[in-house]
């Protein structure tokens, strides 16, 4: 492993624009689980991934109603109370690979909100964040206490209105079912198809359409024709990940380096670091 560890510092030095794409994975070491790791919320009860799909519709159906069901149950499901968790080291060595120039994006499928806390700054929350709501109008986000949700829930008022567009506001979370925001789809495909590494950390890309991001890359990298000079590929793709993945069996990512996000980061951020001077 030491020398995929090397190797994967030499490559991110030696790129241009770099970017890191994260799933649940890296937070399994804040103490949130995961959904389809070994001890994955959903690998243990199939049946709660089932409810999970029918969510949107029902807000679709009855936004009020599906406010009242929510500030009824804050805490998301089985992933426990978000407000409580932490940052760990996996999340802070993205930081200091954006420090020190090296990452130029953070796409990140987790809702937890740790890699803003933690201090990434140019960060896409694929997936949303559970601090925060959004218009389903014109995608606007607020921090969640910008609206006085127990009082518009004791007047009746619920759903919460976009005061910019009038839309109907809910979690940023993005339900199964639910169109990605415009801005942030866009802007991580921009991402994806200039980026010359791509990072991908502690998820089991099988989610989409996050998941068609590392295929996106892969697209300025045809098949070469046996026999054809081996040049340096336009992006190369690094997966740090428990086990290996669609992406890893498909060869989309050039190598696995198969561990724990919160040891396997760290290490390469300092030998990234050293090899620097
Ligand atoms: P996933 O549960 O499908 O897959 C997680 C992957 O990470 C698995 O392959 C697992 O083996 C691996 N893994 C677990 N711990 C690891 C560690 N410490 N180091 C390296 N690898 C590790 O997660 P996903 O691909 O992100 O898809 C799940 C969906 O559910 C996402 O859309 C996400 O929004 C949501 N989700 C979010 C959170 C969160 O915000 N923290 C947690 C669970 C699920």
């Amino acid at each position: 492993m030491e020398d995929l560890i090397e190797r994967a510092a030499r490559d991110l030095l030696a790129s241009k624009h770099a970017i890191a794409l994260t799933g649940a994975g890296i937070s399994t070491e804040s103490g949130i689980p995961d959904y389809r790791g070994p001890n994955g919320v959903w690998t243990k009860n199939p049946e709660a991934e089932r409810r999970a799909y029918l969510g949107y519709q029902r807000f679709l159906d009855d936004p009020k109603e599906w406010w009242v069901q929510r500030l009824a149950t804050p805490n998301i499901g089985a992933l426990g109370n978000l407000d409580e968790v932490v940052p760990n080291v996996g999340h802070k060595a993205l930081v200091r690979l954006e420090s020190m120039g090296i990452l130029r994006y953070v796409i990140t499928q987790n809702i937890d909100g740790l890699h803003e806390r933690a201090g990434t700054k140019n960060l896409y929350e694929f997936h949303g964040c559970f601090r925060k709501l959004r218009c389903t109008g014109c995608e606007s986000r607020w921090a969640r206490e910008e609206f006085d949700l127990k009082t518009l829930a004791a007047k009746g008022e619920l759903p919460p209105i976009c005061p910019k567009c009038g839309g109907i506001v809910k979690t940023d979370g993005v339900a199964f079912g639910e169109p990605i925001p415009q801005y942030v789809l866009q802007g991580s495909i921009e991402q994806a198809k200039k980026c010359d590494l791509m990072l991908i950390c502690g998820t089991s890309a099988v989610v989409y359409p996050f998941a068609s991001l590392p295929r996106v890359a892969k697209e300025r990298d045809p098949p070469r024709r046996s026999g054809a000079s081996a040049s340096r590929p336009a992006v190369t793709i690094i997966e740090v990940n428990a086990e290996p993945t669609p992406l890893t069996e498909e060869g989309i990512s050039d190598y696995l380096i198969r561990g724990k996000t919160g040891e396997i980061l760290p290490k390469i951020v300092e030998l990234a670091t050293k090899l620097k001077g």
